[in-house]
């Protein structure tokens, strides 16, 4: 069912909606970009739909309310162990349908790929996604080439029209909530783009031989290893695990899971001292490997969702989507060496 609100009634609907839930949303964190005079775009609860930020890109992504960037397991004790509480609380997520394709790619991560996550699942369950419509592409937003630019899976759709917002409501719940609220019913369909300015072209052929590339060796120097691409990156999913002991004798403490990047240093280290792809290329080359080819090759569509974000926040200026752009002329690069 399609409505228009008026934005006092959008704001009473997420006030409502944060009665019995929380309600996360893009918002501006004034001064809380890496520069202090800039403003931050990143998720965060909210209580009206003033709050939303529709207008711009989040620099971040929501996948911290599914995967947190430090999670408590279970705490243990000398001879106890106890799980963690699951959050009281279900959540409603507004997000954008390139991060709504990204979900599917966390759902096949933690829930079809083998055992099931079990803390990813109950947080999942509780979770109801509202998709903002993209009525333009951002500059560094490819989401066509990638097939994740046309919502699918939402429960309600909500975008600035009229003076107010117009929504789609796919969810029986909501829309009870819905019909005492709206100015009026009609057919509503999401805003989603047809065309972008970055452009995005994986060649068909591409193999593990694209390895043998040497232009994986220019990320030695340019990049810096920060991790910053993966932490804003929606699709991302590695963590590594910690145990905090608050106890000397390491007996009393808690186990957490905390988010980590396959750019950074350390992510490799193993028992005994060993550790892989200590050069920065050799980091590029996996990631954009197990996002343009691995993943594909496990479950049939790509991972990575154009989002951009990873070309946005990057401080050396490396592009992800020119990389990709580049795995044709590396196969070509490859493929002749070996002829
Ligand atoms: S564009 Fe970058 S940040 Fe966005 S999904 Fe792809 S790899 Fe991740
Ligand atoms: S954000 Fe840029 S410099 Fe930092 S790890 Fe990623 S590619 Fe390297």
């Amino acid at each position: 069912m399609g409505y228009i609100l008026s934005p006092e009634a959008a704001d009473r609907l997420i006030a409502s909606l944060a009665d019995d839930c929380l309600v996360f949303a893009p918002k501006r964190f004034v001064g809380g970009a890496v520069f202090s005079d800039l403003d931050c775009i990143r998720y965060g609860e909210v209580k009206t739909a003033g709050e939303i930020v529709f207008d711009q890109k989040s620099d971040y992504s929501f996948k911290e309310i599914l995967t947190p960037v430090c999670q408590a397991l279970f705490y243990f004790t000398e001879d106890q162990i106890k799980e963690a509480d699951a959050p009281e609380k279900g959540a409603v997520v507004f997000l954008r349908s390139c991060d709504l394709h990204a979900v599917k790619r966390l759902d096949d991560i933690y829930l079809n790929n083998g055992e099931e996550d079990y803390y990813y699942r109950r947080l999942r369950d509780r979770v109801k996604f509202v998709v903002m419509g993209c009525s333009e592409a951002f500059d560094s937003c490819f989401c066509v080439d990638m097939g994740t630019n046309v919502p699918e899976g939402y429960n309600m759709s909500m975008e600035p029209a009229e003076g107010g917002f117009a929504i789609d409501c796919r969810d029986a719940e909501l829309d009870e909530l819905l019909g005492s609220l709206a100015d009026r019913e009609c057919d509503v369909e999401p805003s989603h783009v047809e065309e972008t300015k970055t452009r995005v072209k994986i060649p068909e052929g591409l193999t593990q031989d694209v390895m043998r590339s040497k232009i994986w060796d220019e990320y030695d120097g340019r990049c810096i290893a920060c991790g910053r691409c993966n932490f804003v990156c929606p699709t991302c999913t590695c963590y590594t695990m910690q145990d905090l002991f608050y106890t000397e004798n390491g007996r009393v403490g808690e186990r957490r899971r905390v988010q980590a990047s396959c750019m950074v240093d350390g992510f490799t280290d193993v028992a005994g001292g060993g550790s892989y792809r200590k050069k920065n290329g050799e980091r590029m080359r996996f990631k954009t490997l197990h996002k343009a080819l691995d993943y594909k090759q496990r479950f049939g569509y790509q991972m990575c969702v154009g989002c951009g974000r990873c070309d946005d926040v990057c401080p050396e200026y490396i592009s992800f989507s020119r990389i990709l752009n580049r795995l044709g002329d590396m196969m070509e690069e490859v493929n002749t060496d070996a002829e």
